[in-house]
């Protein structure tokens, strides 16, 4: 009910910020994290300036502090989630640098249920909620998950060796689907979910060197259709759900990064903007919004806009070390609320 509400004053684009507490052993607990208000303000203190100039205002939807836990996170997001089940598609984004707690919000730090973070906790509730529902609907769920890496895409709930670069088809197929190559695999429960991360997981780590590394230099993306069935007069409805866990969005020096890796650093730099640009169209209302200038938009393009509702966790790293990253990050978050 109060989620309605939002929705009709803030639209289809929301954006959270939630900060990521200092973790044991970080050397320094110095912040910049001045005050969290309770309506979406967070104000910034920069580490380098006195005074008032030394304060930058920032306003969210919502900011989660850092004691913010897993499931008081889920629970605001929870009707989001469930629109899926009425046909809605909902995209949910962590956007910020690489160890701000991104892969933290999407997936958690483990597999145990206090650790499980939206996208477990997702497709759980998914579960539980169709469940309940049996007598009146009959629900199937199925998930695929790519990754873009280098503005290739690629199945990574495959068991081909060969990791094969698969097609974006601009307007979904009768099934629903963009990434008609990427697998589709059909989950009853948690612990299929759970069984399939898994795999992801460690075909994400294919080709690369340190598992971290290559994650944070490719956007993850999950995504969950469902399809419902009404048992009394047979019509049908299909939602789709995308959680993303993005590239990491810091900054690399021209002068630090060659071959490889600037060639990664650039296609990071695109897709991001890319996905900046969509959402601020959106969010202006513009007539022309540019799905085309990414893989990523492409591949998210019938689930942004229109109907569908759209989430973004800013994520932000509260040390006074990430300062500019921090302010280059919440511009970006400024930019597309
Ligand atoms: P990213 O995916 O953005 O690179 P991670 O999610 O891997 O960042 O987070 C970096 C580190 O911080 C990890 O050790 C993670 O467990 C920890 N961390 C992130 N967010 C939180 C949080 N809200 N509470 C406790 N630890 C967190
Ligand atoms: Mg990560």
């Amino acid at each position: 009910r109060l989620f309605n509400e939002v929705q009709e004053l803030k639209g289809n684009i929301r954006v959270y910020c939630r900060i990521r507490p200092f973790l044991p052993g970080q050397s320094t607990k110095a912040t910049t994290i001045d005050y969290i208000g309770e309506n979406g303000e967070l104000l910034i203190t920069n580490p380098f300036k006195q005074g008032k100039d030394g304060h930058r205002m920032f306003k969210f939807n919502k900011v989660f502090a850092p004691t913010s836990s897993q499931s008081e996170v889920f629970a605001d997001i929870q009707p989001l989630i469930r629109s899926v089940l009425d046909g809605y598609n909902v995209c949910i984004f962590a956007y910020g640098q690489t160890g701000s707690g991104k892969t933290y919000t999407m997936s958690g730090p483990g597999t145990s249920k206090e650790d499980w973070g939206v996208n477990y906790r997702a497709l759980n509730d998914l579960f539980n909620i169709s469940l309940s529902r049996r007598n009146a609907f009959l629900y199937e769920v199925g998930v695929q998950m790519v990754e873009i890496y280098n503005e290739q895409v690629r199945d990574l709930l495959s068991n081909d060796v060969v990791q094969k670069r698969l097609g974006v088809w601009s307007t979904s197929q009768p099934n629903g689907l963009v990434v008609p190559e990427a697998s589709l695999h059909a989950v009853n429960s948690t612990t299929d979910v759970l069984d399939l991360m898994q795999i992801g997981q460690a075909n994400r780590a294919v080709g690369s060197t340190a598992l971290n590394e290559r994650s944070s230099r490719s956007h993850s993306i999950l995504t969950v259709h469902v399809k419902g069935t009404d048992v009394k007069n047979g019509s049908t409805s299909r939602g789709c759900l995308h959680l993303i866990d993005l590239a990491g969005s810091e900054r690399v020096e021209r002068s630090e990064a060659t071959g490889d890796r600037l060639k990664e650093a650039q296609h990071i730099n695109k897709s991001l903007s890319a996905l900046g640009d969509v959402i601020f169209a959106l969010a202006q209302k513009n007539a022309h919004v540019p799905y085309r200038n990414s893989k990523l938009t492409q591949v998210l393009q019938s689930s942004l806009g229109g109907q569908a509702k759209t989430l973004m966790f800013v994520q932000i790293n509260p040390d006074v070390e990430s300062y500019s990253e921090t302010i280059s990050t919440l511009k970006f978050a400024e930019r597309v609320s």
